[in-house]
């Protein structure tokens, strides 16, 4: 497939009657959707960070498809795959059970909070806004799943076999992967960033690259990501391959006694300079430092985001 890689907004037809939505360039809150559809019924992968973004995606979904959607998959906890849920009228809405219950406590409010506080709030505050100014937190529509489950669940669209499967705590507490086989194609949320950093919100670490492992294993043709392009097995190999490696470099710092932000800032990301978003490695070498047993490393949105912020700044000058 020649252009798989294209990298366009809107919809990809992936075809057997699976669909991507893509939001370029992938970086903050601009994730993917995704659509499985057989037999006139279909299953969402994921709403938007927003009102405005999740209607955009909607429409652009029926005029690609008739097929209705009847079931909405959450793939996470963060707002950017969710909180568009209630334009999806009438669809049973599922997601893990630990997913589910962090989202209870990670509303737009939050945002919207953060986002009215950001003027008072010096670089962290200018960092916020380039990551969320965009997104209208007081239009998102919200809703929780009201179907939660563990480890894994079937659901039919049509007559295809559509397979969720928990592969959290990972990126956040509660990630879950959707496994189409009788399509080989697999929606990934945000256990793949393609061309842009992850962010280890939760980790261990361990359990992400095992994750990466699993997709690889699935041998699918066609992985959508949570941000950035459709990819193929080289691209999940390239995730795995920047996890162990700033878990290696990270423990080296961390066995030199070095705090968490200076081991972020040392870190060289030149075998990923193509991707967006470097300056999630604050938080990703907080995470590793937390889990290497540093009871003291921050934890608190306010302390992260100001440290990205800062790196941020310092990729810039
Ligand atoms: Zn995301």
């Amino acid at each position: 497939m020649p252009d798989l890689h294209r990298y366009e907004p809107g919809v990809r037809d992936l075809g057997r009657g699976c669909f991507a939505y893509l939001q370029p360039d992938g970086g903050w809150g601009l994730s993917n959707s995704g659509l499985v559809t057989d037999h006139g019924e279909a299953l969402l992968v994921d709403t938007m960070f927003d009102g405005p973004h999740t209607r955009a995606m909607l429409d652009a979904f029926r005029r690609a498809t008739p097929a209705k959607i009847g079931t909405l998959v959450n793939t996470h906890q963060n707002g950017d795959h969710w909180f568009g849920n209630a334009l999806v009228e009438n669809a049973e809405i599922i997601a893990t059970e630990r997913a589910a219950s962090a989202m209870a406590h990670e509303t737009p409010a939050m945002l919207e909070g953060f986002m009215k506080a950001a003027p008072g709030l010096g670089l962290t505050g200018e960092y916020l806004v380039h990551c969320f100014g965009r997104f209208d937190f007081a239009d998102a529509p919200h809703k929780l799943p009201g179907t939660t489950f563990s480890g894994r669940l079937t659901k039919r669209v049509g007559n295809k076999a559509v397979e969720l499967i928990e592969v959290g705590p990972a990126h956040t507490g509660g990630d879950a992967i959707v496994w189409v086989e009788s399509d080989r194609t697999v929606f990934t949320g945000d256990i793949l960033f393609i061309d842009g950093h992850p962010i280890v919100w939760a980790g261990p670490v361990g359990n992400w690259i095992a994750a990466c492992e699993m997709i690889e294993a699935l041998d699918a043709e066609s992985i959508v990501p949570g941000h950035g392009p459709v990819t193929d097995g080289r691209g999940v190999e390239r995730v795995r391959e920047y996890l162990s490696y700033v878990r290696d470099e990270a423990r080296k710092r961390f066995d030199a006694g070095l705090g968490a932000f200076e081991a972020a800032r040392s870190i060289a990301l030149d075998d990923f300079a193509g991707w967006g978003d470097a300056e999630r490695i604050a938080v990703n070498v907080a995470t590793l430092y937390r889990e290497f047993g540093d009871e003291h490393v921050p934890g608190d949105a306010a302390t992260l985001f100001g440290w990205m912020a800062q790196l941020w700044k310092d990729r810039r000058a």
